[in-house]
């Protein structure tokens, strides 16, 4: 299509076209027969998506900062302990929804590019008698990927929940939700999910359940109380329609779609798929001489997060625009102006990342830095051949 531009921002991201199709339908009554089906299936597939066979599904219009202020809202009462493992910005967020609720919150943090190690974690852990572990699975300010499964296994061995932002994760790195004991897994649509901006999306175990019916004073949150969204999603999920708020119907249906689409692909074909898309990029990235934020153990599959070369400033997103990819510039306030941001999730295939990687190059050599013109793109082939 000319003039279309490549967006290759973490979220949102390229849609597939029966996705969009899914969103431009006519709307229909959210107690419509045929919606009911749509949305109940949806629900259906979440868990699966989400491998929680046992877990609770909630699809509520916002983004995914009310998945978050939805967790927190539901399981924190005044005066509880949280711990935040915090690779970035987001894990900020969590914190400061968290102690929005009341929760007295201690944070482990890493250095911008690090995780907190699993004994630092632990030490914090033995710290109070935490209620909460809040994890980020990939913070999108710095591309660091958490071990989600260590995180979720010492929360169960602390005797906490593990509450898992998979914001710029779920259905593109790998997440066991029920295996692994993860008890609220939440996301927001326009990410790895791969629908447009506006549903936030959460799995709560029975086990936060049983922790929000246990609460001794009420939700502080009168649009996330679960107690308001549980009917409903439990009478969609029977077929049955309800009402509390209005459901974002078009897209649900567009939900559907998409949760269809990576069911068929199967979770871990997609999450070999990331992580081989991921692997090639960073070959690229390297190639061109470019160092990366997160350090490469700890590096997320969703995401490439590059430091600028010397010389070159934020400006060069503007040659990278004019050479056909939409890219994203730095978030985290420490070197914000230094690095960028590549998303690579949802249906991203090799000819996305072998078009970003030349879009770089060409936005590199516009700006004048020097560098072999065609090693990026050649070691990112090379990544994708090795892979095969
Ligand atoms: N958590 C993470 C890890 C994110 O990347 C984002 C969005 N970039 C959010 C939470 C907040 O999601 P939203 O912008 O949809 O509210």
């Amino acid at each position: 299509m000319k003039g279309r531009k490549l967006l290759m921002i973490p979220g949102p991201i390229e849609f597939e076209p029966d996705v969009l199709q899914a969103m431009g339908q006519a709307t229909t009554s959210h107690v419509a027969a045929d919606f009911v089906e749509v949305f109940g299936r949806a629900l259906e597939r979440m868990r699966q998506v989400f491998l929680c066979p046992s877990g609770q599904p909630f699809v509520v219009a916002g983004s995914g900062t009310l998945a978050m202020d939805m967790a927190a809202a539901n399981l924190v009462e005044p005066g509880d302990h949280a711990l935040v493992v915090n690779t970035g910005c987001f894990g900020d967020r969590f914190a400061a929804i968290l102690e929005r609720y009341g929760a007295e919150v201690t944070q482990v943090r890493a250095p911008v590019g690090g995780a907190p190690a699993p004994e630092e974690v632990e030490a914090a852990l033995k710290g109070a008698q935490f209620k909460l572990l809040a994890v980020t699975h990939v913070d999108t300010s710095t591309g660091v990927l958490t071990d989600a499964q260590a995180m979720a296994a010492l929360a169960r061995r602390y005797g906490a929940l593990c509450l898992l932002d998979g914001v710029c994760a779920t259905a593109g790195e790998e997440c066991r939700q029920e295996e692994w004991g993860i008890d609220v897994y939440l996301t927001a649509s326009q990410k790895a999910i791969g629908v447009p901006p506006g549903l936030a999306l959460l799995v709560a175990s029975p086990a936060a359940l049983e922790a929000w019916r246990k609460r001794k004073s009420p939700v502080q949150n009168y649009y996330a109380d679960f107690a308001n969204w549980l009917p409903i999603m439990e009478g969609y999920e029977a077929r049955r329609a309800g009402y509390f708020a209005t459901p974002a119907v078009n897209l649900v249906c567009a939900l559907d779609v998409s949760l269809g689409h990576i069911l068929a692909e199967g979770l871990d074909a997609r999450f070999r798929r990331h992580r081989r898309i991921s692997a090639a990029c960073k070959a690229g990235i390297d190639a061109l001489g470019l160092a990366q934020v997160a350090q490469r153990a700890v590096a997320a599959n969703t995401m490439t997060a590059p430091y600028y070369p010397e010389g070159v400033g934020p400006e060069v997103l503007k040659a990278i625009l004019e050479a056909g990819v939409i890219l994203a510039g730095g978030l985290h306030p420490e070197i914000k102006a230094r690095y960028f941001r590549i998303g690579h999730m949802g249906s991203a295939g090799d000819g996305d990342i072998l078009a970003t990687v030349a879009a770089v190059e060409r936005g590199l050599a516009a700006a004048g830095y020097a560098f072999n013109h065609g090693a990026g793109v050649a070691a990112a082939q090379e990544e994708l051949l090795r892979a095969e």
